[in-house]
């Protein structure tokens, strides 16, 4: 099969990969200034003036060298108040000029993990946090017809849907592959060789290309309890919503948000909730009050408080076995105790995959977590470009590039920053 050659390849099509296929494919964005913007960076404002081009050229090593990170800047040119309050405050506008060749490929549909978390769920964050610079929530709300505030929270399905809507409504459908998945990236004299596989399929197909972005996000392996009964049927790897688990008993074993989302709606429609971690009471508590501005933290809170009788939390506890008919085996402090349900939940979060990456340099791995257990192996980056400091012309997409914060809000400013240094590099601004 004759291998398909790209100057850029973006591997993943979640919130980190999916903007730059708006922005390779020629929507630039170009300073216009806000009043807010100007009242809060009154030096940001002056210095941006003086742009005469579009902001992917400016000089991003003099930035850094100013003590700003351009992750930093492309977030306050675009959210200069955390709260939104008209599109006006938005500070830079899109032109459309040319494209760079360049092709997404992404196992699932686009919008990355968006598509697989559980039906009801709800962001930590407003919606207006989780958008792109190019497309605000609230053009697409109005263009949707829908009467949302952006500044709520904003629910998986709304969510997802904003994403799905990208590629079409920026004209970047025939750039965009879905359901294949990267298997290997190994050295070429042109830069990188991929091998691809249909999901579901033998299918593989052979690519070249001169960059690459790797925006896999952090759940690419499912971590493991490596315990015997792991892969009985009646455990489950992921929480969907409660219909999935009839029986009145579920044992979910986690501890992180994903953990206290599915055992507080469990809880609510019903279900008899056993929930295990390994953590100490101390460390689930100060997540619980620090996201007590979350109605489901307000929720899982009270159902704590009120020591229902349908909730059982063991904090550090292990699961040691699992067996056929149910029965649980969970130790705490040398004590081992056995109990029987119809289903166990795994919500034990997952690792970045940069065992595709095959070949090459060490990608000195740094280790980023929050204050609790969400944590991502970052990959050491330039800060002016966030490209690899030990492979050049990889660019780790969103929050795998080192020193990025974990959240769509913190990391989708590196979007203008890598396609900047690749039009740069490429001669093309
Ligand atoms: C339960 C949960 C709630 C969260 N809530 C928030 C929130 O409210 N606000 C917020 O800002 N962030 C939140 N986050 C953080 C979240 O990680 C980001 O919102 C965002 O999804 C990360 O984007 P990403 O593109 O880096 O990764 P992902 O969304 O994981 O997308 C990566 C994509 O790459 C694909 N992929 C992986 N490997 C391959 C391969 N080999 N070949 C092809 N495709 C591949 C994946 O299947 C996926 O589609 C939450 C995370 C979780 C788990």
């Amino acid at each position: 099969m004759a291998t398909e050659h790209r100057t850029v390849i973006i591997v993943g099509g979640g919130p980190a990969g999916l903007p730059l296929t708006v922005v390779l494919g020629g929507w630039h964005p170009y300073y216009r200034g806000s009043d807010l913007f100007q009242e809060r960076y009154p030096q940001l404002d002056t210095f941006l003036q003086t742009a005469d081009h579009s902001l992917l050229g400016l000089d991003f090593p003099s930035i850094v060298q100013t003590g700003i990170q351009p992750a930093d800047l492309f977030r306050l040119i675009h959210h200069p108040g955390m709260k939104f309050r008209s599109p006006d405050q938005i500070a830079y506008e899109f032109r459309k000029g040319e494209a760079i060749d360049y092709l997404l490929i992404t196992q699932e549909k686009v919008g990355g993990l968006w598509n697989n978390v559980p039906r009801n769920l709800l962001t930590l964050s407003p919606g207006q946090w989780m958008e792109f610079g190019f497309y605000p929530l609230y053009q697409h709300f109005q263009e949707q017809g829908l009467n949302i505030d952006v500044n709520d929270l904003i629910i998986k399905h709304n969510l997802v849907n904003y994403y799905h809507t990208v590629p079409k409504r920026f004209e970047q459908l025939d750039h965009i592959h879905t359901g294949e998945r990267v298997e290997e990236i190994r050295p070429h004299e042109k830069g990188f060789h991929l091998t691809t596989c249909d999901v579901g399929t033998e299918t593989t197909h052979p690519y070249t290309c001169k960059y690459l972005i790797y925006a896999v996000g952090q759940r690419s392996i499912p971590r493991r309890l490596d315990v015997p009964g792991e892969d009985l049927p009646f455990v489950s790897r992921r929480y969907d919503h409660f219909d999935d688990y009839p029986g009145e008993h579920v044992l979910v074993v986690g501890g992180g948000r994903s953990a206290d989302w599915a055992v507080t709606e469990l809880h609510d429609a019903g279900r008899h909730v056993y929930y295990v971690m390994r953590q100490p009471f101390a460390n689930h508590w100060r997540l619980i009050s620090d996201s007590h501005h979350l109605p489901y933290y307000q929720r899982i809170a009270e159902i704590i408080e009120s020591k229902s009788t349908r909730f059982d939390i063991l904090y550090e506890t292990h699961v040691k076995k699992m067996e056929e008919n149910g029965r649980v085996t969970l130790t705490s402090k040398n004590r081992e105790q056995t109990i029987c349900v119809n289903h166990v939940i795994l919500e034990i979060g997952a690792w970045s995959d940069y065992s595709l990456l095959q070949g090459f340099p060490d990608l000195q791995l740094v280790e980023k977590h929050d204050p609790y257990r969400f944590q991502v192996h970052q990959v050491s980056t330039h800060p002016h470009n966030y490209e690899s400091r030990a492979i050049s012309n990889l660019y780790p997409g969103g929050y795998l590039a080192e020193g990025i914060g974990l959240i769509v809000y913190a990391m989708h400013g590196t979007t203008y920053a890598i396609a900047g240094d690749i039009l740069q590099k490429e001669g093309l601004l």
